[in-house]
This record gives structure tokens, sequence and C-alpha cells, in this order.
């Protein structure tokens, strides 16, 4: 079972957090002081941290930067209500591996906890993964993709966003969400390159919209 510590002076959120994650399956330890989370993430071990940005004691920051001066390579996923570029440079600056900005939805949480262990151990589950939605297939250890069979050809975004697409099945995923979690976060990709892919990948599947469905003024979705 995976062990993750959440660090988050928020009780009402952070017991939010910790229901949802343990439901998921993991092994959630919440601490709400800055000075308490960096003692017990250096001090034990963690398959991640969830680090909120201002907290008392000791800010989210600093306990990354303390973290990461002691080569502690833990994951960190930054959590907070602030979102300016300066905060998500200094996050990021600080040595956290993904930012999350608040408020968030629980299955984007979910989806970038999934993407930072596929990235720290991409051997773990990829491997044999096969998604099944409709009648396609998607292995994803092989980057295959059948339809009812018969095999696509997909270039490695294009896979990328179905995949993501299709972990978050029945879960509308907005522009930004799709571009954080397909193109990186860093990356300086507009939008509306996730609408061209999108269209790229519709015309491969054929079917219109079947399989991808547009939330007008929000993103995409794939309703099984
Ligand atoms: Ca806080």
């Amino acid at each position: 079972m995976r062990k993750l510590l959440l660090i988050e002076d928020e009780p009402n959120f952070a017991r939010f957090v910790e229901l949802e994650l343990e439901h998921e399956g993991f092994e959630v330890t919440a601490v709400h002081n800055g000075r308490e989370g960096f003692l017990l993430a250096s001090g034990q071990e963690w398959d991640l941290i969830l680090l909120d940005l201002m907290l008392p004691g000791l800010s989210g920051i600093e306990i990354c930067r303390r973290l990461r001066s002691q080569r502690n390579k833990t994951p960190i996923i930054m959590l907070t209500a602030r979102n300016s570029v300066m905060d998500r440079v200094s996050g990021l600056d600080s040595g956290a591996d993904d930012y999350l900005p608040k408020p968030f939805e629980i299955e984007e949480l979910l989806a970038r906890i999934r993407a930072l262990f596929r990235r720290v151990d991409p051997s773990e589950d990829e491997e044999n993964e096969k998604i099944e939605f409709l009648d396609l297939q998607v292995y994803v250890g092989s980057r295959t993709v059948k339809r009812d069979g018969e095999e696509l050809s997909f270039t490695k975004r294009e896979f990328d966003l179905l995949v993501v697409l299709l972990r978050n099945a029945n879960n509308v995923l907005s522009r930004d969400q799709l571009l954080d979690l397909v193109w990186g976060f860093e990356s300086e990709a507009e939008t509306n390159v996730v609408d061209v892919y999108v269209r790229y990948i519709r015309q491969k599947l054929g079917g219109g919209d079947k399989y991808i469905q547009t939330v007008r003024g929000v993103g995409y979705v794939m309703k099984g």
C-alpha cells in the first residue's frame, strides 16, 4: 500500500482529502503544522508528499527546499490557494514535482498522483494495463489501440491524450487540465492544441463524437 503524507493546516479540507485518498487505497497520514510535517517528511519513508504552501510553523516552500537539500527525493505535489505565476515558479524552484491550485476536483488530484507515480516508476502498473471502452481496447504498455479488434495507428501525443481521457472516463476534463496532464504543466502550448488533437483522435476512431464528447465551455469527456 502506498504511503502518503498530507501536510495541510485546514482541518476540514485535510480530512476530506485524506478520506478520498484512503478510499482510493492509499495509506494517509495527515498533519496540520509545517514543522511537524517537515519532521515526519524527513524522518520516514513516503511514496508521496502532498504539501500545502501556506502553513503555520514552516511554509510549504521551505519544507520542500529543506527536504531537497537533504537529498530527499520523495515526490512532492504542492497544493495551494495561491496560483500566481510567481508561486508556481517558486514552488517548482524549491523542488516540488507538481503543483495543483485549490480549489481542485479530487479526480484531478488523483490523476496527478497517478501521473507522478508513473513518472517515478513507469514499470509498475502501466506495462500490463489494458483499458476497455465501448468497442475500444487500449494496451498502455505497448501503446496499442484497437477498435473492435482492428489496430489503429496513433502518434505519441494522440495516444497520451486518449489514455488520459480514458483513465478519467465519465469525468469532464477542462482544456487546461488536459494540457497539464498530457503536455505537462510547464508547457507553452495553447489550450486550442487540445481541440486539434481531439479532432485527430476522433478522425482515427471514427464515429464522430461517439467516443469523446465536447462539453461546451468546459472541455471533454468520454462517457461509457
Ligand atoms: Ca494553508
